[in-house]
């Protein structure tokens, strides 16, 4: 399935992140049959106002949210690139993700030290970027005498050589190729680290937390990347809580949500995913898709074999239910379509599959 790797320097609070990751992984593990859990994977469920609803419309048992897995990369630190630390296994670790989530220092607890000395976030977003980019360029260098090569004797890798050369300059003025925004098939054969996508979590204080300017320059850092604010201290003791507890703990923040959920939800987003759903007796559902997957793609996700054996799919939007009801008055009022392989899903479609096995 699709991950997030965690990164940051050292002291940034990963740790203490990570394992509120985990604890909450392991709870959610627990109602997925077959789930194994590595020691450095925490999987977070997403958020969903609509799956309560829809177990409510079919009297589901249990309810089962997707799932945002992120795995934790240790070891950056400066001159990782170089081989530093224990460099080149994070570099191949962090090049199994799809998407990279900076941890940022932002609390200035005096009896936590910071490698470099004093607190500052812009100063450690560089230096974890220029790591990254100094690992591409070594890759770009690598690849492009390569291509110069084979473009001699076959046209068809001009494309590949061109898309090399233009993700150097971007990397040589010191940008990632995410903030570039240059994209396409050429490039990704490259495997860039600086190509997948970025999001930066911010570990705050209580009362930085609460400080909406300070949120709103650390947002500005960053964007058009996507920007998590939480304190990790108290992340880590929501998830010793029950429900209600945590919600008071939270609200006693300002905040309405845990930071968890809400990296979940902006992890999910910046990985281009969506939900399609299922719901019966047993148990409601929501299933992670890409955008633009077609109906058999989507019924892969629940089994290979109801990929292989798809005959057609019956789709209600979920607004669509939920106004019906049910799912008899749904297809009373022709709310339910009988879709066909070609069809591309759409975000909170309720759906039922017929397969041959
Ligand atoms: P890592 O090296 O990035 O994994 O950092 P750790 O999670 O081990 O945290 C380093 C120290 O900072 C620990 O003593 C944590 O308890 C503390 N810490 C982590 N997050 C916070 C926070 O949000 N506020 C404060 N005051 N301390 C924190």
């Amino acid at each position: 399935s699709l991950s997030i790797g965690i990164v940051g320097l050292p002291n940034v609070g990963k740790s203490t992140l990570f394992n509120a990751l985990t604890k909450t992984g392991n709870a959610l593990a627990a109602n997925y049959p077959f789930a194994t859990i590595e020691p450095n994977v925490g999987i977070v469920g997403v958020p969903d106002e609509r799956l309560p609803k829809l177990a409510e419309i079919f009297g589901s048992a249990r309810i089962l949210p997707a799932k945002v897995e992120f795995v934790d990369i240790a070891g950056l630190v400066k001159g990782a690139s170089e081989g530093q630390g224990r460099g080149n296994q994070f570099l191949a670790n962090i090049r199994d993700t799809d998407a990279i989530c900076q941890v940022i220092r932002v609390f200035s607890d005096p009896d936590v030290t910071h490698v470099d000395g004093e607190i500052s976030p812009k100063r450690d977003i560089e230096t974890i970027n220029t790591e990254l980019i100094m690992a591409d360029l070594q890759t770009v260098e690598k690849a492009i005498p390569r291509l110069q090569k084979e473009a001699r004797n076959n046209k068809d890798k001009k494309a590949a050589l061109e898309a090399a050369e233009g993700a150097l300059k971007v990397l040589e003025t010191g940008k990632t190729i995410f903030e570039s925004g240059l994209d396409g098939e050429e490039l990704r054969e490259l495997h860039l680290l600086t190509a997948k996508p970025f999001l930066y979590v911010f570990n705050l204080d209580a009362d930085e937390l609460a400080d909406a300017e300070l949120r709103q320059r650390l947002a500005e850092l960053v964007a058009p990347a996507e920007a998590v604010f939480l304190d990790a201290k108290i992340e880590s003791e929501l998830v010793e809580l029950d429900d209600d507890e945590a919600l008071e703990l939270l609200q006693s923040v300002g905040q309405e949500e845990s930071g968890l959920s809400q990296l979940a939800r902006v992890g999910f987003e910046t990985l281009g995913l969506q939900t399609y759903l299922t719901a019966g007796p047993k148990e409601t559902r929501a299933w992670t898709i890409r955008k633009g997957a077609t109906a058999p793609e989507a019924a892969g996700v629940i089994h290979t074999d109801f990929q292989r054996g798809f005959i057609k799919a019956e789709v209600v939007s979920f607004d669509d239910l939920v106004e019906a009801g049910s799912i008899a008055k749904a297809r009373s009022l022709g709310k339910a379509r009988i879709e066909g392989k070609d069809y591309v899903m759409r975000d909170g479609d309720v759906v039922e599959f017929r397969f041959n096995v």
